[in-house]
């Protein structure tokens, strides 16, 4: 079992109440407010430690944290620490990492519509690789090259086919997907490239075939049609591409009835495909690169909220309201996200019901969780909600005007702030009032 087929953080202890990291949760609630995004870091460097492990056998291995998942200072920090690298999509994600002291050559740029100003900064501070999306772009990258007078190392995206979620898995020549090139635009590309900008190096293809990933074989048939490309384009070009990338999307466990493959099952089918692959194309092994993000942080992270008002519309259901919602995990509402909560004080002797989580803004579709079992909620109680670690915080928004929550780490019973919550203040603090309105 691998930490990413976990419900919850590896260090959950319940007594009386409920612990993660040694910390009492009702004792964070108190100390730091709620909503509060707790994130266990005992759990996210169990997950690095499992995809260290498990890519062992192909040492021509990088790992990639896909940043858009969750990009703080401390966490980025954290990542760095376990050797990590980073995939980012905008140039607050490379500030965020480049502020918190970390060498951006061991960063990737990605998206389908990267500014000039986003490319000149981070071609300006020595980014790692750029992933080219599309023909634009080649002679925006090439003329900011041309003004830093560098070379810079990119991968093209390619749209392999394939794609995969959860367990639709649809496979056909062509996709209709706003990233990347075509595989029939690859040699268009190659060409423009190696003709009109010699300062752009193509290293390799990149791919990412989608998200919340059950299914490994999807990342066996990425693997073929990426290896056949690079044997392609040698054979036609000339040109060695000794870089992979393939993206992340590995699945986690939301709720009980989720059955996500263990790292170990995923790295096998991939270093089995790659193996196979290179011996049927005949190439050399080339470098490996995953950017997993949901996978790597979701499990780590939990939210904490205080109960509220309660509502029980006759003979239907039971609204059990928190003071947090949309604007913190928007999940639920955007994509019909389940998730599992427990009370985190004490619920000795109280019997069980079942209630609908709703969140505290105006609109209907602002439901947490639909239909969940619970010891008898009451108000003032502290509500856990599992795995919202990924695309909650990075998803965040201030509807309905409030302050964006704080943010802690927990680790050997200690807490640590790592995302204050924001102030009125910093509600306020881009709005201005033009002198004919004062
Ligand atoms: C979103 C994304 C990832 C990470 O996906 P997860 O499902 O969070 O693992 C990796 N690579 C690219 C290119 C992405 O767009």
């Amino acid at each position: 079992m691998t930490t990413n087929q976990q419900l919850k953080p590896i260090t959950v202890e319940r007594n009386k109440n409920l612990y993660i990291g040694g910390c009492k949760m009702e004792d964070l609630a108190e100390k730091y407010g709620t909503p509060l995004y707790v994130i266990d870091e005992k759990t996210l460097r169990s997950v690095c430690h499992d995809y260290k492990n498990a890519f062992k056998k192909y040492p021509h291995t990088k790992m990639m944290y896909a940043s858009k998942a969750l990009c703080t200072s401390a966490v980025s920090k954290i990542l760095d620490s376990e050797g990590f690298g980073f995939d980012t999509v905008s140039i607050g994600e490379i500030y965020t990492i480049l502020k918190s002291g970390i060498s951006l050559e061991k960063v990737l740029f990605n998206g389908n519509n990267k500014t000039e100003e986003e490319l000149d900064f981070a071609i300006k501070n020595g980014i790692g690789r750029i992933s080219v999306d599309n023909f634009a772009e080649v002679d925006l990258i090439s003329k900011v090259g041309g003004k830093y007078n560098t070379n810079v190392d990119v991968l093209l995206r390619i749209t392999p086919g394939i794609e995969c979620h959860t367990h639709e898995y649809i496979q056909t020549g062509q996709l209709d997907s706003k990233f990347g090139f075509d595989l029939s635009q690859t040699d268009e590309v190659i060409k423009k490239i190696t003709t009109e900008h010699q300062n752009i190096r193509i290293r390799g293809l990149h791919a990412h075939i989608g998200s919340q990933i059950f299914e490994p074989q999807c990342f066996h048939d990425e693997i073929d049609v990426l290896i056949q490309e690079i044997s392609r384009i040698e054979e036609k070009f000339g040109i060695k591409l000794d870089e992979i990338n393939i993206g992340g999307g590995l699945g986690v466990k939301y709720t009980e009835k989720d059955m996500p493959p263990s790292i170990n099952e995923v790295a096998d089918v991939i270093i089995a495909s790659l193996e196979k692959h290179i011996e049927k194309y005949n190439t050399e092994p080339p470098m490996l690169y995953i950017e997993p993000g949901r996978s790597i942080i979701s499990t780590s992270g939990v939210t904490l909220y205080t109960i509220g008002s309660m509502k029980q519309v006759p003979n239907m259901t039971k609204y059990v309201t928190v003071d947090g919602g949309m604007a913190d995990n928007p999940r639920p509402s955007m994509y019909q996200a389940e998730y599992e909560a427990e009370i985190a004080n004490d619920i000795s002797n109280r019997i069980e019901e079942k209630v609908t989580i709703a969140g505290r803004f105006c609109e209907s579709g602002d439901i947490l969780i639909k239909n969940i079992v619970l010891p008898k909620p009451e108000t003032g109680d502290i509500l856990c909600v599992y795995n919202t670690g990924a695309y909650n915080y990075s998803m965040a928004s201030n509807y309905n005007r409030v302050e964006k929550s704080a943010m802690v780490l927990v680790n050997n019973s200690q807490s640590d702030i790592i995302v204050n919550r924001e102030t009125l203040d910093d509600l306020i603090s881009h709005d201005v009032i033009p002198d004919r309105l004062k």
